[in-house]
């Protein structure tokens, strides 16, 4: 993907018309095109200068898993610079949801998530965030099918990465480009309260999701760092402010991890904290990334009881089907793999 704006900038420069930059701009945002050259409309040597000054695809993609019901798929990508970028697809009957990753790594490092481990390599581009979902378009569109979701999931926390996730945001939603409606837009925080705030003034009216996977400071404090600075009193807060602003639902996900935060303690306080009918929680698995088995994945049955326990406690509260934890869906895992067996640092 290039901005529109750079397009336009280099179309000066040749000293085309501006209708030429439009041309270009929807044959890569709507056209899903990977280069200049099947762009026929074009002269050839405007497709060449054109080739000469831009790059239209800023990740390369390294490797593919499928799930073995195929019902997900996960891409490796690498950056120019050679950074491992993942990417996740799930499709659905009629959905079909991309997870983006916003960052190389991530600096909160909480601690039963694998993108925590790597630490934080650099943060992507608007345009390197885009291009993972205009790959698996790119996939959906030979099935005949369309992206029809996108969630900001994957590896890194986007509002520590706030501007080039919005832009990335702005670019799907714009009408001559992508055109994905901003309610089918999902941005994920691990509670970052200046990063909530600011999306409460959004124009774009995106959906907000926060990681909770704790109800008290204590055990909080121990599963995410960033607890230390943004309390749980901070970030409900934060969550009342933006509900207010917008009169949009906020998400809560809550990462089970068995016998650690699904005890009766836990399930009391969550259930006096995320009350209808603007907060939903959403209960996910723990997926085993291999670490130091730290943590286990609940059973079936204790995460149904967990369920349960905070439906009857009057709580909105949803499992989330995970049909990629067989490839490794969980954010961060195959692009760890992939760092850890590269001998260079
Ligand atoms: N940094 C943001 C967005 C990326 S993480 C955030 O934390 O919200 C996206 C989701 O994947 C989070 O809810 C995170 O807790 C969850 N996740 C991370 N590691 C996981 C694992 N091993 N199993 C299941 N979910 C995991
Ligand atoms: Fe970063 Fe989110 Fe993973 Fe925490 S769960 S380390 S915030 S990506």
């Amino acid at each position: 993907m290039i901005d529109p704006h750079t397009i336009a900038a280099v179309m000066t420069d040749l000293g085309e018309p501006p209708y030429r930059a439009r041309q270009v701009y929807e044959a890569l945002a709507r056209g899903l095109a990977v280069d200049f050259e099947g762009m026929t409309s074009l002269p050839a040597s405007l497709r060449r200068a054109l080739a000469e000054r831009l790059r239209p695809l800023s990740l390369e993609d390294m490797e593919t898993l499928v799930a073995p019901r195929g019902s997900a798929r996960k891409t490796l990508f690498a950056t120019l610079d050679g950074h491992p970028v993942e990417a996740v697809l799930m499709t659905y009957a009629k959905r079909a949801t991309v997870c983006v990753s916003t960052q190389v790594g991530c600096a909160v490092g909480c601690a039963f998530c694998a993108s925590g481990r790597l630490g934080l390599r650099r943060d992507l581009t608007a345009e390197e965030m885009v291009d993972q979902v205009l790959h698996f378009a790119r996939s959906l569109r030979d099935a005949g099918r369309r992206v029809t979701n996108v969630v900001f999931m994957g590896m890194g926390e986007p509002f520590h990465n706030y501007d080039e996730t919005l832009r990335a945001c702005r670019l799907l939603n714009d009408e001559s480009g992508f055109n994905l409606a901003a309610r089918s837009i999902s941005v994920s925080t691990v509670g970052v309260v200046p990063g909530i705030d600011r999306l409460a003034e959004e124009p774009l009216q995106l959906n907000l999701a926060v990681s909770l996977h704790a109800a008290t400071d204590e055990l909080r404090d121990r599963l995410v760092p960033l607890n230390r600075t943004y309390r749980l009193d901070e970030v409900f807060a934060a969550c009342a402010r933006y509900v207010r602003r917008t009169h949009r639902k906020v998400l809560f996900e809550y990462v089970v991890l068995r016998g650690v935060n699904d005890t009766d303690e836990q399930a009391q306080m969550l259930a006096a904290r995320v009350r209808p009918p603007h907060y939903h929680l959403n209960l996910i698995a723990y997926n085993e990334t291999g670490g130091d088995g730290e943590f286990a994945r609940p059973r079936a049955d204790q995460l149904a009881a967990l369920h349960a326990r905070l439906e009857a406690a009057g709580v909105s509260c949803t499992v989330r089907r995970s049909p990629g934890a067989e490839i490794e869906a969980a954010c961060g895992q195959l692009a760890l793999r992939e760092v850890e067996t590269d001998p260079q640092p």
